[in-house]
């Protein structure tokens, strides 16, 4: 325990900070000289550290914050602090913003897309602080900023992993569940209409059988394809399996549902995707739609639905679509 102490007061191996370093002169400092405060920030390299002055300009530069955006103290200092930002967050004034909550709150925490010298992205985790003199006027701001790229881009990774569908990429069966799911809940709170259209590959063993896996693969993504293309921005497209699909369109009842299934089993069937010799393959789907009624109990019961009708347009000929009637 003693060791432990002396080591957070400086006084073991390690060699004494200055008094001005303890946590508690750091705000006192920063608050009574915030260009004194500066002055000691600026050879730390791994955060950037800097005032903006009352007006939201660059008022000091540290090496860290040089590092991670690629501007020197000259190219910076006195300039709008939103320099630092990528254009598109600029444009939405996010710089001006982030002080007024600062402001209103003393402090604003905060993760967005900047932009370095060089015109690249990168994602910066910031932490801007109000300063004020001994009146309480604000006197300016202090930021804390570091580089997050790689955990943001490690993060995107494990969602995608974990929400897409490998061969496709578009929604894997859990997450269309889950997003499904919340979809239908929504629909019921606004008393919205909802569809799902349910697609499968026809005869998609033959495919498979007389081209080969690989070109049975690029079946599936064509009509993946295919299926992203020809939706709205709302609707999801999943893949339940296999070569079986689903679609869910928000605030669409079976009408539309239906004509947008038509018009979707019409473009496959004039699709052709070439195997590996550079033979043209065609192939078509057959359709399920089935709308959300009052009485459906979920969205279990709706798929189940939209699965029958599916199997009546596999029954009545394939290449078809068929809805689901109460
Ligand atoms: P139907 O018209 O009745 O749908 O006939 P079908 O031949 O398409 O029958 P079914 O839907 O049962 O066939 C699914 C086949 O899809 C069986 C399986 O070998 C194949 N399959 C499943 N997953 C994949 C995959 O990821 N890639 C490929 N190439 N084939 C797959
Ligand atoms: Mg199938
Ligand atoms: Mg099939």
């Amino acid at each position: 325990m003693e060791t432990d102490a002396a080591a957070v007061h400086g006084t073991g191996d390690s060699p004494a900070a200055p008094a001005d370093w303890a946590p508690a002169h750091h705000g006192e400092l920063l608050q009574s000289d915030p260009q004194r405060y500066a002055q000691m920030v600026k050879n730390i390299t791994g955060f950037g550290v800097y005032l903006i002055d009352r007006e939201g300009r660059i008022a000091s530069w540290n090496q860290g914050a040089a590092k991670i955006t690629g501007y020197t103290e000259n190219e910076v200092v006195g300039q709008p602090y939103g320099k630092l930002f990528s254009k598109s967050v600029d444009g939405e004034g996010l710089p001006q913003r982030t002080l007024n909550h600062a402001r209103e709150n003393r402090h604003c925490r905060d993760e967005h897309r900047r932009q370095r010298h060089s015109g690249e992205a990168f994602y910066a985790q910031c932490a801007v602080d109000v300063l004020r003199n001994p009146d309480g006027e604000v006197s300016g701001y202090v930021e804390v900023f570091h580089d997050i790229t790689e955990q943001k881009h490690r993060e995107d990774v494990l969602l995608q992993r974990a929400t897409r569908d490998a061969l496709t990429g578009v929604a894997n069966r859990g997450y269309f569940n889950e997003v499904a799911s919340s979809e239908i809940a929504r629909a019921r709170r606004f008393a919205e209409p909802l569809s799902v259209i349910m697609l499968d590959i026809d005869h998609f063993k033959k495919i498979n059988d007389t081209y080969g896996h690989d070109t049975g693969d690029r079946v599936i993504t064509a009509l993946a394809r295919t299926c992203t293309e020809t939706m709205r921005k709302i609707d999801v497209v999943g893949r339940l399996g296999g070569e079986e699909f689903a679609v869910l369109l928000p605030r669409a009842n079976k009408e539309p549902a239906l004509e947008i299934a038509q018009r979707l089993r019409r473009t496959v069937a004039e699709l052709r995707v070439a195997d590996s010799e550079g033979r043209q393959i065609s192939f078509t789907v057959s359709g399920g739609v089935a709308a959300l009624r009052p009485l459906t109990r979920d969205l279990h019961e709706l798929l189940r639905n939209a699965d029958s009708a599916l199997y009546q347009a596999k029954r009545e000929g394939r290449n078809q679509i068929r809805a689901w009637f109460d």
